[in-house]
């Protein structure tokens, strides 16, 4: 039985690496019957914000990962907000104060800078050298009457460290090539390190699965692990996730992407572009320049502005884009892992029946977003009726469609229509002119051009012919509009197109709709007639 945790810095919104985290610690927890922990590592005080951990837990709960203790349920390891267990990291941290195997420092960010030069000259790592004595409770007292920021450093022994990877089998480390690490900082809040291992061990985690940028975190972990006295849980660290441009999927792409836009931009008005990102030139400035990156909100809203498209990283990214989480789940569940049966196209239930921890790949993975997509196609094919709606009305609310208004029946009408889709934002956009004013379409000019205006007003003529006929006929239903344009492109001896054509860009403004008939019915003939008499009078030669 496994008892797992997902245990986000909750630093912006969930991305695809920890969405793929999170999905493998429920897979092999609920596999073994286990148990799975949301746990949120916000000790960064000026990296982590309560807006960003109910995000995360938004978009975990948008994708089905369901955890049976954590925020929001509680649960007896609690509280969950390492934030709040600070009382009991600073109990620990003394243990392995007293016991000699932690110390105080206190140097100041120049000595510490010093000391890494005089590696780098030396051709070395940088290795903090532990001192001879460890400084007392009145050498600090000293310290922080100087102004020093004190510290509290973990004794790295000089042994060998064994990690016993279930990805990458047996890495060895050497103690001797380590650091003491910090395990306090000057805030009196803990690292990561050991808030980490600290509560691994009270909230009885027996497999930790995480991203293997953390493979080199463990180590460390392990031997302070056993200067606790704690259990080693099993350890898979998954292989990383490349996109199709060659480079790691992370969160910096999306910045960057903004940063070289911003720095293009010509005339841009600065404040105007700080107001939309809720943030002050300075902190825009202080982005062009450095490493600092403005919030996720701040992005998106500074992108929307320049109208660029920022790379699809983060789980909400994703969700905009139409994808369905059924789709993400079973895409992200195949990054790195290659299930044990011959099927590409799986539910969540299915990939937990069947996991097998033997599975999983050393190598990086490819984010092949054409695969993505084709999983979208089949998984919206696959959803029961009822379920697609739900959906489909949850996309349309998170991109502020104005379809989200329509009544369930019309968008079940909708949905039928689309199907064979590829994603929600799909139907959305095909399906646009059924909520747009009737004198607020838009005209595609090519399709204009193509389809009303060439051979002398050809398609023009035959709407003013279509909208007689359309208006006399006193029963509306698909197959009665059916009948009557399947009529008249046999009686003039046409194909059908030519005739249906001309009716699309008069309702849509675009060729590109969904069924001709469907779309008529669906519009209602009353404004079906209005924009035909609207494009007409348009385009007619005056
Ligand atoms: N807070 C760490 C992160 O978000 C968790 C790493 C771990 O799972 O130990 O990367």
């Amino acid at each position: 039985m496994a008892v797992t945790r997902f245990a986000p810095s909750p630093t912006g919104y969930l991305h695809i690496g920890g969405a793929r985290t999170a999905l493998f610690d429920l897979i092999w927890a609920k596999n073994t019957g286990g148990k799975y922990i949301l746990r949120m590592e916000d000790t960064d005080q000026s990296r982590n914000s309560p807006t960003a951990a109910k995000q995360v837990m938004d978009d975990l709960s948008w994708l089905g990962i369901k955890w049976d203790e954590g925020p929001e349920i509680g649960g007896p390891a609690g509280p969950y907000f390492q934030s709040q267990r600070l009382d009991i990291y600073n109990k620990y941290i003394q243990r392995l104060l007293d016991a000699g195997k932690a110390y105080y420092c206190f140097d100041t960010a120049e000595e510490l800078e010093r000391m890494r030069k005089e590696a780098s000259d030396r051709k070395q790592n940088f290795l903090y050298r532990r001192p001879a004595k460890f400084p007392t409770l009145a050498d600090v007292e000293a310290a922080k009457a100087q102004g020093r920021d004190v510290v509290v450093r973990f004794c790295m022994p000089d042994d060998e460290i064994i990690v016993n990877d279930i990805v990458r089998g047996e890495v060895r480390f050497n103690g001797k090539d380590l650091s003491d690490f910090i395990i306090q900082k000057s805030d009196g809040f803990p690292t990561y390190h050991l808030a980490c291992v600290v509560d691994d061990e009270l909230m009885g985690i027996t497999h930790v699965i995480r991203g293997q940028e953390h493979l080199m975190n463990t180590p460390g972990h392990i031997v302070m692990q056993q200067a606790f006295g704690f259990k080693t849980p099993v350890y898979a660290h998954l292989s990383v996730i490349v996109s199709e441009g060659g480079g790691k999927m992370s969160k910096r792409e999306r910045a960057k992407v903004l940063k070289a836009a911003i720095k293009k931009a010509q005339g841009l008005d600065k404040e105007k572009l700080a107001a939309i990102g809720g943030i002050t030139i300075a902190e825009i400035d202080e982005f062009l320049s450095g490493d600092a990156m403005p919030d996720t909100p701040a992005i998106d809203a500074m992108a929307g502005y320049l109208k660029i498209e920022l790379p699809e990283i983060n789980i909400v990214d994703f969700f905009k884009s139409g994808f369905l989480p059924e789709t993400l789940v079973n895409f992200i569940a195949l990054l790195g892992y290659s299930p044990p049966i011959d099927k590409e196209i799986m539910t969540l239930q299915e990939i937990i029946d069947t996991f097998d921890p033997t599975r999983f790949n050393k190598t990086n993975c490819l984010f092949d977003r054409k695969k993505l997509v084709a999983f979208n196609m089949e998984h919206i094919k696959m959803l029961p009726e009822e379920k697609l709606l739900s959906r489909y009305k949850d996309f349309l609310k998170e991109v502020n469609s104005p379809a989200a208004k329509a009544d369930d029946l019309l968008l079940k009408k909708v949905l039928k229509a689309c199907a064979g889709a590829r994603t929600l934002a799909e139907i959305d956009h095909k399906s646009r002119f059924l909520f747009t004013a009737d004198d607020k379409v838009e005209y595609d000019q090519k399709d204009v051009e193509k389809v009303l205006l060439k051979n002398d007003g050809e398609g023009l003529a035959m709407l003013a012919l279509l909208k007689e006929k359309l208006a006399a006929l006193d029963k509306i239903s698909e197959e009665s509009i059916e009948n009557l344009l399947r009529g008249i492109a046999e009686q003039k001896q046409i194909g059908l197109g030519k005739v249906a054509q001309p009716l699309r860009v008069a309702i849509c403004g675009t060729t590109i709709s969904l069924p001709i008939f469907e779309s008529i019915e669906m519009l209602g003939i009353n404004a079906t007639i209005t924009r035909m008499e609207r494009t007409i009078n348009e385009y007619s030669k005056k």
